[in-house]
């Protein structure tokens, strides 16, 4: 297998990355440097669910896999990208949605929602985004689906502006089935080719609840 094209699905990771309420952003600073030391290094202080990254069982689940417990094999897959875009803020993604790419949705696949609602990232209206009703996650999870990829802050609504939403069913449903759920993906709209290979590989972070992750489409060379 050769790879034709890669495309970037991932947000840049610096100070201006947009974080879920409450988080903090992403702290970089030099620590070393080509004048005083001879190379460039640098601190970073980032949380687990920094920019584009990837949940663990942990996150949700007090007994549930660590990151690095989980099999590598979750972190990448043919993606099956479902269009859901054109939504109001906020909207609850029914299971209906699912349903042009029913044959699709099987084990080993990589399952992205794409609302298109990365066009707001850096904004406040990044956290109005859609999400998935319990009964949709809980649906993928049925179909044997364990790779979940949103290009929204999280698969459940995001408590923000006044709105109390503390409802993690889409968590529940993916994380408690042993998968795993990567937040904050953009450009799926750049998945316009034939055979799509999804991978979006973690940190090595042990005992980790989440990480960072580069994900990406691969356009394959048959
Ligand atoms: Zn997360």
């Amino acid at each position: 297998m050769a790879v034709e094209r890669v495309v970037d699905l991932s947000h840049p990771v610096g100070p201006r990355t947009q974080v879920f309420p409450g988080d903090e952003p992403p702290q970089i600073s030099p620590s070393c440097s080509l004048a005083a030391d001879g190379y460039n290094s640098v601190r970073i202080r980032l949380s687990s669910h920094t920019g584009t990254h990837a949940d663990a069982p942990y996150h949700f689940l007090a007994d549930g896999p660590r990151l690095d417990e989980l099999p590598l094999e979750l972190f990448c897959g043919p993606a099956v990208v479902v269009d859901a875009t054109g939504l109001e803020p906020r909207t609850a993604i029914g299971p209906g949605a699912l349903e042009p790419w029913a044959d699709l949705l099987v084990p080993g696949a990589a399952v992205l929602v794409r609302t298109g609602w990365d066009r707001h990232y850096g904004t406040e209206r990044y956290y109005d985004h859609p999400y998935l009703a319990g009964e949709t996650a809980r649906a993928l999870v049925e179909r044997g689906v364990r790779t979940l990829g949103v290009d929204t802050l999280s698969p459940d609504q995001t408590p923000y502006g006044g709105v109390e939403a503390d409802d993690w069913s889409a968590h529940h449903a993916v994380l408690g089935a042993g998968g795993t759920i990567i937040e904050n993906l953009c450009r799926l709209d750049r998945i316009d080719f034939a055979d799509p290979w999804f991978c979006a590989f973690p940190l090595r972070l042990s005992s980790g609840d989440g990480a960072p992750v580069r994900a990406v489409a691969m356009d394959r060379r048959r």
